[in-house]
């Protein structure tokens, strides 16, 4: 017992081994309690944030490195709960799965998930792909190649014919008939084996596409495509894997189902009625806007022969109505958690998100607070990232500006620390 004691205490009042860091912070953003402090100094210790003290306090070692941003508005590091890692914007994109490799597609991904992490991003969640992602995410763990900590979802399941049906716009004898292996569901048995096999694929969780798309090669951007009770058993198998749900929806009927269907985000949100956001609030399910995405295909639309043909009215329909919704579901109450699809535009520019939501109503700190404490309670990782207080991970970035003076400061990161490790200055 006495042993216990002591050993608690020789725990909480450690002193400081090693090389550590200490950040004088000028400004520092308090998500917890949305606030700006001032005269800050972080002292980073490994991984993790070792305390945060009043004014610059110098450190005590010869060892110890300190970082001067007394200039600077320091803040936690951002996630983004919507990318694609694995690919980006391009005319070219319909051709590239039939003359590049996957080894192509990977080393692609570095770059992306470098870039993702300059804009200040320090963790990601990746809504699908074809597996690299998996790869991208160990290999990134492993600290042998520079980006963002990743969860992922592996591939999207969809029906058959659905938004991410890998075969959707090729010729019958490339076709073929993927099925829940490759993300096909069909039927309530479907359902739980291609849950089970992202489980075996090494997912951290689950997309499912449960209305039409805008740039797959299909006619409906916004129908529903799976039934209420194959998106049940798909949130009740993922629960057996600690997995969460998230649904990409445009159309009304679609994202109703999947949220009584037990998801836990809602993709986009497009055409999302006022019941629908009621439904939203019942089920605490949260809306990740991708409102540049929106923004993105609806001018690359407009560009001749950048999309195929059966891809431009639903680009054109769809994408410019997601920032209006999703001012009106924020001023309804309905939780968001920040998203942009990126990949469906260029990777690194996630920031001008921000500038977006700020436009359709949301306070600049709400929204700051939208990329760090809300996804790390989605995540299940709110006493580790999302905030800078003693114990979390050291995800740390800087912007010249003050963000909740002039939002447009989230698009020009300009220090980036994660877990502890400078990644620029
Ligand atoms: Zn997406």
């Amino acid at each position: 017992m006495k042993l216990s004691i002591y050993l608690s205490v020789l725990f909480t009042t450690t002193i400081l081994f090693g090389q550590n860091t200490y950040l004088h912070c000028g400004k520092l953003i308090d998500t917890k309690e949305g606030k700006v402090l001032t005269n800050k100094t972080i002292v980073v210790s490994g991984k993790k944030i070792f305390s945060v003290e009043n004014g610059f306090v110098e450190p005590k070692s010869p060892e110890d490195q300190v970082i001067d941003l007394k200039d600077k508005t320091v803040m936690p590091g951002l996630t983004d709960m919507h990318v694609h890692m694995e690919m980006e914007t391009s005319p070219d994109k319909y051709l590239e799965g039939f003359i590049l490799n996957d080894v192509d597609f990977a080393f692609r991904s570095l770059h992306y998930a470098e870039v993702t992490l300059m804009a200040g991003f320090t963790t990601v969640r990746d809504l699908g792909g074809s597996g690299i992602n998996v790869s991208l995410r160990n290999a990134i763990n492993q600290g042998l190649v520079v980006g963002p900590r990743i969860f992922t979802a592996e591939k999207s399941l969809a029906t058959t014919g659905g938004h991410a049906d890998p075969t959707n716009g090729v010729n019958n004898e490339l076709m073929g008939d993927p099925g829940p292996k490759e993300g096909v569901v069909n039927s309530v048995e479907d359902a739980k084996k291609a849950v089970r096999q992202r489980y075996k694929n090494g997912a951290d969780l689950i997309k499912i596409t449960a209305t039409g798309g805008v740039l797959s090669v299909a006619k409906s951007g916004q129908n529903p495509q799976f039934t209420v009770e194959e998106i049940k058993t798909i949130c009740e198998t993922a629960k057996d894997y600690g997995f969460h749900v998230a649904a990409h929806a445009h159309g009304d009927e679609g994202m109703q189902r999947a949220i009584l269907g037990g998801v836990k985000t809602i993709e986009h949100g497009t055409l999302m009625s006022e019941e629908t956001m009621e439904l939203m609030k019942k089920y605490d399910t949260y809306l990740v806007p991708t409102i540049t995405a929106g923004k993105t295909v609806a001018d690359n639309a407009k560009i001749e022969g950048y999309y195929p043909d059966i891809v431009v009215p639903k680009a054109l329909g769809i994408g410019p109505k997601i920032q209006d919704t999703f001012g009106k579901a924020y001023k309804k109450g309905v939780g968001i958690a920040f998203g942009t699809d990126a990949g469906v535009f260029f990777h690194g520019e996630n920031g001008r998100e921000f500038a977006y939501m700020v436009e359709a109503g949301m306070p600049a700190m709400k929204a700051i607070q939208s990329a760090t404490i809300t996804p790390a309670i989605i995540l299940n990782m709110k006493n580790e990232t999302g905030q800078i207080n003693k114990g979390f991970f050291a995800d740390i970035i800087a912007t010249d500006e003050d963000p909740t003076q002039d939002i447009s400061a989230m698009e020009k990161v300009v220090f980036v620390m994660k877990e502890g490790k400078i990644y620029k200055q």
